[in-house]
């Protein structure tokens, strides 16, 4: 007879993590019992050592899907000799500082339920258990129990009840659970916002959406757009209603049989569609695609989720497919809060789908592609914030503010860092408000009182200018050593490594703007290696939503007083006035330099005639992109000195020979040339630093062509990539922590716990 004393961490906590430990124990017919506290859960047992062993093996085993065990640790105990195992309850503070798990998607349990009609939750849209259901997006403060949710003014009924108390039970402990009798409920309103029916009809409200409608849903982080995907004239309809009018929309499918319909599934794919997280993937469409050319017109690639929600699945029959779209007008956050939501999505929706139970986080979804077989994240939000991120070592407490686009924020404690949900664009003041509340609350959340802030060297950025009002030490990271730390990050990796991250732009030390940048960096300190070439962007902030205007000036640089001869669609396209641009370029005027690479292929994409005014961010190079993918691209040339990566020979080369060479040949050898330079720019640096690890980062890295070319070319490296955060600028709140954690050790505190 032995006694063991069981350590477990990782999200442990409302995942269904005691009851599971509660059959393991009987199965091994072990008495003792099981408690979550601060640092997760611990489990005394008592039994032959043998099974006491078997029984710490199964932990990690056998953990619940939705779990994270990150360790499991014994230690011997003397022998109690008590009977049966029992689940304790909670100490109220002790709780203050677990993990808090993402939102999950419905479980396969609660779906047959759901459409068991003898069951006591069929057709209930808000069913859920410890397997699945909404977590973050309904947590006011911790510790994790229903009072502490958006669940509270929900009595639970004695059959709810019954099954909340029994550690048998799938509901155990599960704080949503719910039930026609005594949860929330949806009600369908008119345009105006007056109630239409009593009660849900859900195939109605289906015709509806099938005959044209378009229906704001509010689900589980906020409200969506929804409409017929095959429907034309609906699609087209949310698109004049939301002023969107080219970014792709993601669909929703009603099985995984009809998104096969639609695109070519790979196995990694598929599981990333129906895991847990349940993320929009996207995926290459199929020639026998049949959505509405409005949804992503001219794009082989489609955002595909499948239902997540409970609601989803009473909606959407097996072989729907159905635009989701965030309710918002372009670019600003989703609505989540019911007043806001009819008023602002008012003349967008013909209908509205709400419920009484209230979003307290707002949650976007998260976009997820798949690279080399593993999830490469493109935005990191729900089902996937905010599970922590294990970093190295410990470290003092930081809050990094993250950029302005794209924006995240980063809390660490210890060892762990926990990334925000995606805030978005904090331009926007509605998003500028959400940003500084959603910091607030995950300081309580996480129990994170942070001594370092860490913020991008931007002046102007809003995530700087929050930081430089707080009264803690202040970090500056420079933002693209802030990208590639992000990796490193990710990989607790502490030695030097060749650091290539291509971007838009990111403030420069030398106050320019950088953007293509080789850096030899760990997460303490980085040194500029090379970089491309300086370049005027006319117009600044202008130049990246109008390509034209660096391609112009590219021309006349190159072709000098002649370039107005060139035969190109580009010439034909500039705006009334342009001469004005070139000569305010020339004296400087409102035309910052710019190292960017993101840039390049914007004016590549204008040198082509392929875009030359972007209706959404990056439109130009994802077009570029499509262009040259199905030709095989060339070298063309390029001139690297001294440090300076030059691709203006790359530019005229293209210009050459645009009036004989297709531009899909073009575009294809652009991405080549690009990829060939990184390779010998890396060669270099490796050469004389005998460095062989490369990390890639930054915007410029969610091309995939490029992404593929380059890490095909250095596979003598080893090529590390973000897999964890967005190589775009969400994920720069986590490089950003990393490094002002390494910084910040040498910072002596006040106390001695304080001293790294
Ligand atoms: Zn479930
Ligand atoms: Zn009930
Ligand atoms: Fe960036």
């Amino acid at each position: 007879m032995k006694r063991a004393g069981i350590r477990v961490v990782g999200i442990v906590q409302g995942v269904g993590f005691r009851p599971f430990i509660y059959r393991l124990a009987n199965e091994y017919g072990l008495s003792g019992w099981v408690i979550n506290d601060e640092q997760g859960v611990w489990v005394e047992v008592e039994g032959p050592a043998e099974s006491l062993t078997a029984f710490a093996e199964d932990i990690s085993q056998k953990a619940p899907a939705i779990s994270q065990v990150e360790s499991v640790q014994a230690k011997e105990l003397e022998v109690q000799g008590e009977t049966g195992f029992s689940i304790l309850p909670s100490v109220g503070a002790a709780v203050k500082s677990a993990y808090i798990s993402p939102d999950l998607a419905i479980c396969e349990d609660c779906r047959h339920e759901l459409q068991d009609t003898e069951d006591r939750r069929h057709n209930y849209a808000f069913i859920n258990c410890t397997n699945c259901g909404p977590r973050y997006s309904i947590i006011r403060d911790v510790p994790y129990d229903r009072p502490m949710t958006t669940m509270a003014s929900f009595k639970m009924c004695p059959s709810c009840q019954k099954e909340y108390e029994n550690p048998a039970d799938r509901r155990f402990h599960a704080q949503p659970n719910a039930c026609e009798d005594c949860g929330p409920s949806y009600r369908l309103l008119d345009e105006k916002g007056c109630e239409l029916a009593a009660k849900i009809d859900w195939e109605k409200i289906r015709a509806l959406v099938k005959s044209g409608k378009i229906l704001a849903l509010k689900g589980i982080g906020g409200y969506h757009l929804v409409c017929d995907a095959k429907n034309e004239a609906a699609v087209e309809k949310l698109r004049q209603r939301k002023f969107r009018e080219d970014k792709p929309f993601a669909v929703m499918c009603g099985s995984l049989t009809a998104a096969r319909n639609l695109c070519q599934i790979s196995a990694a794919e598929e599981k990333l569609l129906t895991s847990s997280a349940g993320p929009i993937v996207l995926l290459e469409k199929k020639e026998s695609c049949d959505i509405a050319a409005a949804v992503a017109q001219g794009n082989p690639n489609l955002g595909v989720m499948l239902p997540y929600a409970p609601v989803h699945c009473l909606l959407l029959k097996a072989q729907d497919t159905w635009v989701l779209t965030s309710g918002n007008i372009s670019e600003e956050p989703i609505s989540y809060k019911d007043e806001g939501a009819v008023l602002k999505l008012s003349g967008l929706a013909d209908y509205f789908l709400v419920h009484n139970r209230e979003i307290h986080c707002r949650v976007d979804d998260s976009v997820v592609r798949v690279f080399k077989e593993e999830p490469y994240i493109l935005r990191r939000s729900r089902g996937m914030a905010p599970a922590p991120i294990r970093l190295g070592s410990s470290g003092p407490s930081v809050l990094a503010c993250g950029g302005e686009a794209k924006n995240t924020f980063c809390l660490t404690k210890e060892s762990v860092a926990f990334v925000s949900a995606h805030i978005g664009d904090l331009s926007n003041l509605p998003t500028l408000v959400s940003y500084q509340e959603a910091i607030g609350h995950y300081q309580r959340l996480f129990d994170i009182k942070p001594d370092i802030v860490a913020y991008d060297l931007h002046p102007e950025y809003l995530s700087s200018k929050y930081a430089s009002g707080l009264d803690l030490v202040r970090i500056g990271v420079q933002h693209h050593h802030a990208h590639i730390a992000s990796v490193l990050a990710e990989h607790g990796i502490c030695e030097k490594v060749i650091g290539v991250a291509f971007d838009g732009t990111g403030y420069g030390d030398d106050g320019l703007l950088w953007g293509g940048e080789f850096l030899v960096a760990d997460c303490k300190e980085y040194e500029r290696v090379a970089h491309c070439r300086y370049l005027p962007l006319p117009g600044g902030e202008k130049a990246a939503k109008e390509p034209w205007r660096q391609a112009l000036w590219l021309l006349q640089d190159l072709y000098g007083a002649d370039f107005g001869q060139k035969q190109m669609k580009l010439m034909e396209a500039l705006p009334k006035g342009w001469e004005l641009l070139l000569q305010a370029a020339a004296k400087g005027i409102n035309t910052p330099l710019s190292s960017s690479a993101g840039r390049l292929f914007d004016s590549v994409a204008a040198l082509l005639g392929i875009r030359f005014y972007n209706n959404y961010e990056g439109q130009a190079a994802v077009e570029l992109e499509l262009r040259g993918k199905a030709a095989l691209g060339r070298v063309l040339p390029f001139d690297i000195r001294s440090g300076e990566l030059d691709f203006r020979p790359t530019f005229m080369a293209m210009v050459d020979q645009l009036a004989r060479v297709p531009v899909s040949q073009l575009a294809a050898d652009f991405h080549v040339t690009v990829a060939a330079a990184i390779e010998a720019v890396v060669r270099d640096v490796s050469k004389m630093t005998g460095i062989k690890k490369v990390a890639l980062s930054g915007g410029v890295f969610q091309n995939m062509t490029l992404l593929e070319l380059v890490s095909r070319r250095l596979s003598d490296f080893s090529v590390l990539l973000n897999r964890r955060v967005p190589p775009n600028d969400g994920g720069l709140s986590l490089g950003q922590a990393a490094v002002a954690r390494e910084r910040g050790r040498s910072y002596v505190f006040g106390s001695a716990s304080k001293n790294y």
